[in-house]
């Protein structure tokens, strides 16, 4: 009966997995969380009150089927419970593992509001879909009934491999093309192996390869193919390339050797991970070992970064951030992670030069306050009077966040349509471009946001391509 196993908050304190120690966690790029046995999964998962409008599922971007995968959980159903978590998501072991839950869907359990603390939601839904993997329930994609029309997908990030997985399940040729070397965009090379360990993410790509899906990794649109080479080649496209434009920081000494971009730093220790040869690491100019480092941003990449350098054998990790720890937009359990493991916050504090002429040595710092709030809404930092001082660095990595590239000149399409943000502009109901047949998804089409997100347009924008492909395929057939 569900009731005997379900509606356990009162009497059942909320446990999350264990975390390795800081000491141990320093040693590797491996993940920190360790993962629940059958029990604690199984008690965790009957906390769950089984609310009449789950605000869990409210707040998850995917809307999945929580309290229902939760009983199943709770129930041994573990089979039926991964089932239905895949049911709404091509990639739920994932987002158990970096969702910001606390934002989404545990943020917003009702049990957290009485004070008994979420059910955790996302490890469990980890705990499912991993146990599914190891006892061989994940099932091969089976394509549909050949429809004789392909679709091309720039962009191997969850969005891209979310439609692309959607698409062939409906019996289109779907072909991926990705710039970088292996599939997985941001999933693969941005994301530590210590939040999302890359066996994860290179089994899923290996299941939609053996579903016929054709990857065309290091093919970059812009070099390889205009987006107009492409659309000859395929029915519908779809661009799903992420954000990759680095925002500027324009400071004296800005060009030193030693100051280096967040993703070039993150990428060359994912290449490190997969064993790739990178010079840039082997020669120390993307390498914190023995170094002072100094982190710029207060976001998921600067956490990234500081917590990359400290397993990189950093002398000491500074983060600096202009704003304090509540305006940050980092996630606070990030932050707390990284503490454990040694790094420095410097709050209220931004960078105004960095010294030592060709190789960086130091990095001046001004105070800063917190005035009005700014736009959007948070309190915008100004100028403290207390003065500059300045603090070591022979690293200092900008972690400032992204914006889209100039699309329309790199793909040679003046035509598609952006916004003065450079984000591709789609329709709100068919999610198409400006271009007939090319659609759009992901971090392109919202700015910089989050995989679960990206999962969801993946989703969404498949349903309205099958739909556009089929009408396309039906007016052929009427004009033949
Ligand atoms: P991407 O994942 O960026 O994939 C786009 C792909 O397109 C890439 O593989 C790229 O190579 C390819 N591409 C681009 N241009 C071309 C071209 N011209 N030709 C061919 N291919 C091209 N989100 C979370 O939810 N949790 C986290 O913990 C988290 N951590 C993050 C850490 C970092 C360091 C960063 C940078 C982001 C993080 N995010 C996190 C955000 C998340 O990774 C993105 O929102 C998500 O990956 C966006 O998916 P996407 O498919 O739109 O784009
Ligand atoms: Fe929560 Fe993310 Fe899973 Fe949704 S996909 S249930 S938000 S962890
Ligand atoms: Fe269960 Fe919390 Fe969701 Fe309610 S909000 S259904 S208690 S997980």
């Amino acid at each position: 009966m569900a009731n005997d196993s379900m509606l356990k908050f009162v009497g059942r304190e909320q446990s999350y997995p264990a975390k390795r120690t800081a000491d141990e966690r320093q040693e590797d790029f491996r993940e920190i969380a360790q993962r629940y046995a059958v029990q604690p999964a199984e008690e965790q998962a009957g906390r769950c009150s089984q609310c009449g409008v789950p605000y869990c599922s409210v707040h998850c971007p995917l809307h999945n089927h929580i309290p229902d995968w939760l009983r199943l959980t709770a129930e041994g159903r573990l089979r039926e419970a991964y089932e239905l978590s895949n049911a709404t998501s091509t990639m739920p072991e994932i987002c158990g593992r970096i969702c910001p839950q606390d934002r989404l869907c545990e943020g917003n359990c009702v049990i957290e509001f009485t004070g008994h603390g979420a059910v955790t939601i996302g490890s469990v839904e980890k705990f499912i879909t991993d146990t599914a993997w190891e006892n061989g329930w994940v099932e091969p994609l089976v394509p549909g009934k050949s429809r004789g029309q392909s679709v091309g997908v720039i962009g191997a990030g969850p969005a891209g491999l979310t439609a692309a997985e959607y698409l062939r399940g409906h019996g289109y040729d779907v072909h991926v093309y990705d710039r970088y070397d292996r599939a997985g965009g941001l999933l693969t090379y941005g994301i530590p192996g210590f939040k999302l360990e890359k066996p994860i993410v290179m089994r899923r790509v290996e299941r939609l390869k053996a579903a016929g899906i054709v990857f065309h990794e290091g093919f970059a649109v812009g070099d390889d193919a205009s987006l107009d080479d492409l659309r000859q080649r395929h029915d519908a496209i779809l661009i799903a390339t992420g954000v990759y434009k680095a925002r500027a920081m324009d400071l004296p000494g800005g060009g030193s050797n030693g100051v280096v971009a967040a993703l070039d730093f993150l990428v060359a220790s994912n290449r490190k991970g997969f064993g790739d040869a990178v010079p840039a690491f082997d020669d120390g100019s993307l390498n914190a070992e023995g170094k002072d480092v100094v982190v710029i941003g207060g976001g998921d990449t600067a956490m990234d970064c500081v917590r990359t350098a400290i397993r990189q054998g950093a002398k000491s990790v500074k983060c600096l951030y202009r704003r304090d720890r509540a305006n940050m937009p980092g996630s606070q359990r990030e932050v707390a992670n990284a503490e454990e493991e040694g790094v420095e916050f410097v709050w209220l504090s931004g960078p105004q030069s960095f010294d030592g002429g060709d190789v960086v040595s130091s990095v001046k710092v001004r105070k800063m306050r917190l005035g009005a709030p700014d736009a959007s809404g948070r309190r915008a930092p100004e100028p403290d009077p207390a003065g500059d001082y300045s603090v070591d660095a022979d690293l200092v990595i900008k972690a400032l966040g992204f914006d889209a590239e100039d699309l329309p000149t790199l793909f040679a399409t003046p035509e598609l349509g952006v916004s003065r943000w450079g984000t591709v502009l789609v329709d709100g109901k068919t999610l198409m471009t400006s271009l007939d047949g090319v659609f759009a998804a992901g971090d392109i089409v919202r700015g910089a946001s989050l995989v679960v997100w990206a999962i969801r347009d993946g989703r969404d924008v498949a349903a309205t391509m099958h739909k556009w492909l089929k009408t396309k395929a039906a007016n052929a057939k009427v004009a033949a």
